[in-house]
């Protein structure tokens, strides 16, 4: 019997993969125009670092690392998240004495063990940001606008932008403290893993989805009003900066990340389009985490998206690449110029397809069909004597005399292939 994949662990095949290049091209595109450089970090490290930073009381730390103890008898874990990792090689190489204002992105694949499901996976991916060294609420807002910014150039208008503030270590212990009072008297109507963390992470019961957790913390206190001074200043001037860059978002004062680093600014990019999966993308303001990753005292920000969930969302677009040029070749002598034309335009950086065994017209040309390139060359023993050939402009339905040259070629497809958006992806072109 032939081996199969790993449930929960996906191929990425031909035809769905240039949605993932769209995609990581445009985050690319977007993070550098707000100044992000890429960072690569490996996708194993040591599982201290993900039990300090994300938290021994999250589900991810307790029941989705894949963690195991490789032959050197060392503690390692897949890593299930970015963040751990980019703060990791930001303090040991020590990035913030360069510049306490780090801009970095990056993206690849993540680890956790859950119950795979649409939009949830064991292997998944993020791409995800992370800005070092700014306290000013500006940041943000920035963060937050060019994580919109990404969203509305892949042409979605789902998801939608949700805010909270999670406080900071000053006034969340009086906050948590009020919760639990509040929560005390309905600790039987939560569900079994509310009340196994109703010491350890109260919160949680906030935004969990059974229905005797919604009941219970109906009417709870809101971690909004009970924010310090400084918290509330910065939440504030935060959506002050979100209005000035006009934004579109939402409160939501139950919004509780699954991770421990997270203090004041949260955000979540939901939709209702994934069913249970909603969260496209998320994140917040870390300040203790570098300092308790053995680093400086620096604040930071980020965010991850999952790529899958944003893949879902552009499910209905297609975005099968098309070649520039399909050639039909008939005789030795054909196939030869055909076989140089093509490799020359190749060099230019046009795609060009041939059937290499291409035997009658009508086999090439059906192999042309399948294609749908967007202009097609025929060449045969005329054309050859002739040096010249038809040029047909496929989706136009127009044709014209051309060189059998491959400048005169690249020179016509180039007037006509203006937007590199539309032949590399077959999407329209941007208004
Ligand atoms: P969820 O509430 O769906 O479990 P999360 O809060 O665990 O999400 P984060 O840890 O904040 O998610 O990760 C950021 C993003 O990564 C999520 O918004 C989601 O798009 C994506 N993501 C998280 N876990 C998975 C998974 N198992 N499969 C696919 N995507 C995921
Ligand atoms: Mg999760």
């Amino acid at each position: 019997m032939a081996i199969t994949g790993i449930k929960g662990f996906n191929d990425i095949l031909p035809g769905d993969v240039e949605k993932w290049q769209y995609i990581e091209f445009t985050a690319r595109k977007v993070f550098e125009s707000y100044g992000f450089s890429e960072i690569r970090i490996p996708i194993m490290e040591k599982t201290e670092l993900f039990a300090r930073s994300i938290g021994d009381a999250t589900d991810i730390v307790e029941k989705e690392m894949y963690s195991f103890v490789d032959k050197g008898e060392n503690r390692v874990t897949l890593r299930p998240e970015g963040t751990a990792s980019v703060m990791r090689a930001f303090i040991e190489h020590k990035l913030y004495a360069l510049d306490a204002v780090t801009k970095l992105y990056y993206m690849g694949p993540m680890f956790r063990y859950e119950r795979p499901q649409k939009g949830r996976y064991r292997q998944f991916h993020q791409i995800g940001a992370e800005v070092t060294g700014v306290n000013d609420p500006m940041v943000d807002a920035q963060v937050l606008t060019m994580l919109c910014h990404f969203f509305a150039e892949l042409g979605l208008t789902e998801p939608r932008l949700e805010i909270n503030s999670l406080g900071c270590p000053e006034c969340r212990p009086a906050y948590r403290q009020a919760l639990k009072d509040f929560l005390r008297s309905r600790l039987d109507l939560l569900c079994d893993d509310c009340k196994r963390r109703f010491e350890t992470n109260p919160l949680r019961a906030l935004d969990c989805k059974a229905t005797g957790c919604k009941e219970a913390t109906y009417g709870a206190p809101s971690v909004l009003d009970n924010l310090c001074t400084g918290c509330e200043d910065h939440f504030s001037t935060t959506k002050h900066y979100l209005d000035i860059a006009g934004a579109n978002y939402s409160i939501n004062s139950r919004m509780v990340r699954g991770l421990d680093y997270y203090t004041r600014t949260t955000f979540e990019l939901v939709t209702g389009l994934l069913g249970s999966q909603s969260a496209v993308a998320a994140g917040g303001r870390y300040d203790g985490l570098i300092s308790e990753l053995g680093g400086p005292s620096m604040p930071g920000i980020g965010f991850a998206m999952g790529v899958e969930r944003v893949a879902l969302l552009l499910s209905e677009k297609d975005f099968s690449r098309r070649p520039d040029l399909f050639i039909a070749a008939l005789g030795g002598a054909a196939r030869d110029t055909a076989f140089k034309i093509m490799g020359e335009l190749q060099v230019m950086g046009f795609g060009v397809e041939i059937d290499y065994e291409g035997k009658s017209l009508k086999s090439q040309l059906r192999r042309a069909d399948k294609f749908n390139s967007r202009f097609s060359l025929v060449i045969g023993e005329d054309e050859i004597s002739r040096g010249i050939a038809q040029l047909k402009d496929m989706d136009a339905g127009t044709q014209a005399e051309i060189m059998l040259d491959s400048r005169d070629i690249a020179v016509r497809l180039d007037s006509q292939l203006v937007n590199h958006r539309q032949t590399k992806w077959n999407l329209p072109p941007r208004p």
